[in-house]
Parts: structure tokens; sequence; C-alpha cells
């Protein structure tokens, strides 16, 4: 009984006087691995050009059901290098379980995932992220 006890005693002094570990969020952000996934980002290349092509991959391979894209031609190459993008593009955060999954089957690297962890919403409605807001060049 004893023997547990100043097991436990002597773990508490011990963390007694290191550094704490817990930081003041929002005045202190948490550093997160490079890996994390959180908020979806839709890239674009050097001439600000969508590298979405309007493939449906990730569309396809999202295991919530949370994409929805709409895309159409781009004769003039102004938009898009290959002549196609998504009109709409859409993520609902109300579904989406941050598998990284559409990012991984995109071919372009067009859809990636970063760092950024703060997706809270005050309304629901506002968890579904539109190509606007997802958009790299906004
Ligand atoms: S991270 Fe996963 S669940 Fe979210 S949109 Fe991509 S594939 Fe779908
Ligand atoms: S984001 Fe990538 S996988 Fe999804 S439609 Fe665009 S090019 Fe295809």
């Amino acid at each position: 009984m004893i023997g547990p006890l100043i097991k436990g005693l002597r773990i508490t002094f011990g963390h007694l006087f290191k550094p704490a570990i817990t930081v003041k969020y929002p005045y202190e952000k948490r550093e997160v691995a490079k890996r994390w996934r959180g908020r979806h980002l839709l890239r674009v290349d050097e001439q600000g050009r969508e590298l979405c092509c309007y493939c449906g991959l990730c569309e396809a391979v999202c295991p919530a059901n949370a994409i929805r894209i709409y895309g159409m031609e781009d004769p003039t190459f102004t938009r898009s290098d290959v002549g196609k993008i998504a009109e709409i593009y859409e993520i609902d955060y109300r579904r989406c379980i941050f598998c990284g999954f559409c990012a991984e089957a995109c071919p372009r690297g067009a859809i990636v995932l970063t760092t950024d962890y703060e997706l809270a919403e005050p309304e629901r409605e506002k968890l579904l992220q539109t190509k606007e807001v997802l958009l790299e060049k906004r």
C-alpha cells in the first residue's frame, strides 16, 4: 500500500517543477506535425491557373462523400493548363473525416491538406467549403 503511494508522489513531485506542456490557446498556437491533416487547399500553378483538371478522382475516393465537383471546359486555357476546370468544388466539413485520401488520389497535387486546424464555425452551414474559400489564390 505504502509502496505505490510513494511511487505516485515521486512522479507528482518530479513533474512539479518541470515547464508546463499546456498552451494558452488561442493566444498561443500548438505546433503540429508537418503531415497534419487540416484545412484543404486547392493549389494553383506559377501563373495562377488552377491545377485541378476535374478528373473526379478525389470525389470518387472520398469515403465520407464530402466532395462535390462540377466541371466545365476552359478552351482559352486561362484558368487551367489542361482545358478543364472544376467550376464548382465543395468540401463539406460536416462530413469530412480528414483522412487525406482526396490528396493522395489527386494526380496533379491540386488538392492538399494544410496544418491549419482552426476549423470551428458558429453556424453549421459555414462548414461547407466552397471553391472560393479553398483556392490558394483567394
Ligand atoms: S479528407 Fe477524406 S473525408 Fe475529407 S474530403 Fe478528403 S477524402 Fe473526403
Ligand atoms: S482535385 Fe485532383 S483529384 Fe480532384 S478533380 Fe481536381 S485534379 Fe482530380
